[in-house]
């Protein structure tokens, strides 16, 4: 079958499976065993990945903390800077975020934080008048996601940054979508914390990394306890394997033209459809976007239906799969406009750096002839 799922999970390329395979068999000691020869070569490895991940988001080795994925490290974030504070109560997060941001962020609501939720515009970018409107000396923490899941709006978050600054608030953003295509840059962007997973970018399931800014380490604490890997801020063991395939996926990621090449295979993939389905609609913003990403907007029908269809011939999926399972319309594609109805009409398609022209026009031959036929 053709997949065009790659936001969901991408898959691994041959570079990150090689690099995995001899810490899968053969090297197996506890990397933070430090009495012997086999440890020692395990923390080499994990050390070698965590320096390949900080490279791809411009952070100090010593910034990365490595988690078991996005979520964790933005449970992490909020919940570990919650922790931490002493004074002040609010914190504020995106209206399209994602669940794993948003929920974490109405628990603190339950233990008596103020959850303030910054709206966003038809295209799916933060209104950033109403940000600084709701940034204050109260603010503790500002969690927004740099690029999204579902629609791949991109958000200014250097102009964030300055708001933030500007209060004394902290920095967190879910840069979960970025990373396949080197949109990370943590200075650039002015974060104190960023989330990133390595199985959206070609890496493993099941690690992640957050990162924290040398500057900011001390304004979290953990929120779960053991050991003192990772700072103390992750106990546990690290799983040699994955670091190692997170790493190497951070080696092995598309180059400028790479990426013009996989925004080229997207745009033919929404001309395509435009073509064979007259009346569909982009969702969102056609730039800034992410390169693989489409959230397109069927004319009748039920995108679950067609979705359904399709199978096992072609991977795509309604809304986002982390939200597929829940009975409730995308909140993402609520917040920018659509209707309960128009959401449940709407299908993401997300190519890869590896996609190639003739699978998306086979994708479209077979989109078009489900939407005919449901
Ligand atoms: N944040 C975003 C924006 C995502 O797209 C995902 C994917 O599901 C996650 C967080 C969760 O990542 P993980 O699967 O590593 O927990």
């Amino acid at each position: 079958g053709i997949y065009l799922d790659h936001q969901a999970s991408a898959p691994p390329s041959p570079t990150v499976l090689s690099a995995m395979m001899p810490f899968i068999s053969g090297i197996y000691a506890n990397p933070h065993s430090d009495d012997h020869a086999a440890g020692w070569a395990a923390s080499d490895a994990v050390e070698a990945a965590r320096a390949h991940v900080a490279g791809a988001l411009g952070a100090e080795t010593g910034e990365i903390v490595f988690t078991s994925g996005a979520t964790e490290a933005n449970n992490i974030a909020i919940l570990g800077v919650a922790e931490a504070a002493t004074d002040r109560r609010a914190i504020v997060v995106g209206a399209i975020d994602h669940k794993s941001v948003l929920a974490p962020a109405r628990a603190l609501g339950r233990r008596g934080f103020k959850v303030h939720i910054a709206p966003v515009d038809d295209d799916g970018a933060i209104d950033l008048a109403v940000l600084g409107d709701l940034v204050n000396d109260d603010t503790l923490l500002v969690s927004i996601g740099a690029v999204n899941n579902e629609i791949g709006s991109v958000q200014r978050l250097a102009d964030i940054s300055r708001i933030c600054r500007d209060a004394g608030a902290l920095l967190h953003s879910d840069a979960t979508q970025g990373l396949a295509w080197g949109a990370v840059d943590v200075e650039a962007a002015g974060v104190d914390f960023a989330s990133v997973s390595a199985h959206k970018a070609g890496g493993p399931k099941g690690v992640g990394a957050l990162f924290v800014s040398s500057t900011s380490a001390d304004r979290i604490a953990p929120v779960i306890h053991g050991g003192d890997q990772e700072n103390g801020l992750r106990p546990g063991t690290l799983p040699t394997p994955l670091c190692v395939g997170f790493g190497a996926a951070c080696t092995d990621l598309p180059d400028e033209d790479g990426i013009e090449r996989w925004r080229e295979v997207t745009d033919h993939l929404l001309a395509g459809l435009r073509g064979a389905i007259p009346g569909l609609r982009l969702n969102g913003a056609p730039s800034p976007r992410h390169p693989g990403n489409l959230s397109v907007l069927l004319p009748d029908g039920d995108a679950a239906a067609v979705v359904a269809r399709l199978q096992p011939r072609l991977a795509v999926s309604r809304g986002s799969a982390c939200t597929s399972g829940t009975p409730e319309p995308s909140h993402v594609l609520r917040a920018i406009g659509l209707s309960a109805v128009e959401a449940e009409r709407t299908i993401r398609l997300s190519t890869g750096p590896g996609t190639r022209i003739e699978e998306v026009e086979r994708a479209v031959a077979l989109i078009a002839a489900a939407v005919r036929a449901t």
